[in-house]
């Protein structure tokens, strides 16, 4: 066996019912004395209430998903002008990421702290991806300055997710987990986290789609949540994920949804050429196929099934097969083409049949 595997530096507590005790410990030992709270108008109360014991000098509520590089440009300045030593984020992938992006430019000396407090699934508190939209186009980058120094997941914060969201950014999660298990740098530890991050997944969803928002179901997918972006940020974007990038990016297309949609179709793609991931994602499913597993999941979830329920035109298929192309990884395990590529967002276009 060899491999090289990192293990970013990073803090996670998580604390059920308990952010802003957990929130002010960790601001303490961060030295934070002028904190950047960063979340959108909808969580801007419950930033407010998690924040209630940390100095905070700026509330900062202009948050757009994807991270518009003018957006980011007006958090940055703000960040500036107030003197902030600590960023805390409170919200979903798009609060984190806008806290990213400061931290990316922010010319502080030692850097721009971030304390994540996630209330969706997406992971992005645990990479140190970051990305920015400049028109049409989304860029993605990998840089240590951006990884969140300390998470605080509580449960509680995502009991108001609306189910149909809480299904799409968990199967966010879900892809994160399976395109990592042929990531460009996957190694065996990303595997096993990956793994472990599909039976999580796999055992809270439905807990949630079909009983609610009950904190059991919530913290089994919230820890899978975690275990997956581990993995993904460890074993980096895959196929699946420059799909969506290129997708999300061109035509403004909800995050989550996306990749709900596109990854029964990745999935189908690469699981004959890559059987020993097949046969992981298959038991981590407690299936005796990872597409048929997957698509039991998605069944008993009710999943977002087509690209066309989201917004993007017919006419998009053929503008986005050049540059996702040029951006799939050459180690992707099945060969790519013009053709293939077209056939599957073609079909994710349309919809899953089942
Ligand atoms: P989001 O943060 O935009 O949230 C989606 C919607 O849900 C928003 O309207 C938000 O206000 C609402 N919401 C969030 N939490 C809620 C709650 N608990 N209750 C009720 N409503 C709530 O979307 P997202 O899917 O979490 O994140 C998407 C963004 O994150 C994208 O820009 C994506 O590229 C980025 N992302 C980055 C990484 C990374 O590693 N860099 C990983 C995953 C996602």
């Amino acid at each position: 066996m060899r491999f090289t595997h990192e293990t970013l530096p990073q803090r996670v507590v998580f604390a059920p019912g308990d952010a802003a005790t957990a929130v002010a410990a960790e601001v303490t030992a961060l030295g934070g004395a002028r904190v950047m709270l960063i979340a959108s108008a909808r969580e801007a109360a419950l930033a407010t209430r998690i924040a209630a014991a940390v100095p905070v000098v700026l509330h900062h509520d202009e948050v757009v998903m994807h991270v518009p590089v003018e957006v980011a440009e007006r958090a940055r300045e703000a960040a500036a002008a107030a003197g902030v030593d600590v960023i805390v984020t409170v919200g979903g992938g798009s609060a984190t990421g806008l806290g990213k992006a400061v931290a990316l430019t922010s010319d502080r000396p030692g850097g721009l702290p971030i304390l994540a407090v996630p209330t969706t699934y997406a992971g992005s508190e645990a990479t140190n991806v970051w990305g920015l939209t400049q028109g049409a186009t989304k860029t993605t980058g990998v840089d240590d300055s951006v990884l969140p120094r300390s998470i605080v997941y509580d449960a509680t914060l995502l009991s108001s997710l609306p189910a149909q969201l809480s299904v799409a950014s968990g199967l966010n999660a879900l892809a994160h987990c399976i395109d990592a298990m042929w990531g460009p740098r996957v190694d065996p530890i990303d595997q096993v986290l990956a793994g472990e991050g599909i039976r999580r997944l796999a055992g809270g969803l439905p807990v949630i789609a079909r009983e609610g928002p009950l904190v059991e179901g919530i913290e089994q997918t919230l820890y899978g949540a975690y275990l997956a972006a581990v993995a993904f940020a460890s074993a980096g974007s895959g196929m699946h994920h420059k799909i969506c990038h290129v997708l999300g990016g061109m035509f403004n297309l909800p995050h989550a949804q996306t990749h709900a949609v596109v990854l029964p179709h990745v999935l189908a793609f690469n699981a004959p050429h890559a059987p020993e991931a097949e046969r992981r994602i298959a038991a981590a499913l407690d299936s005796s196929a990872a597409v048929e597993g997957l698509a039991q999941l998605r069944a008993a979830v009710d999943a977002p099934r087509a690209l066309r329920d989201y917004g993007m035109p017919e006419e998009g298929i053929a503008r986005a097969v050049g540059p996702v192309l040029a951006a799939v990884p050459p180690s992707n395990p099945a060969p790519v083409t013009e053709h293939n590529l077209t056939a599957l967002l073609r079909a994710a276009w349309e919809g899953d049949p089942s």
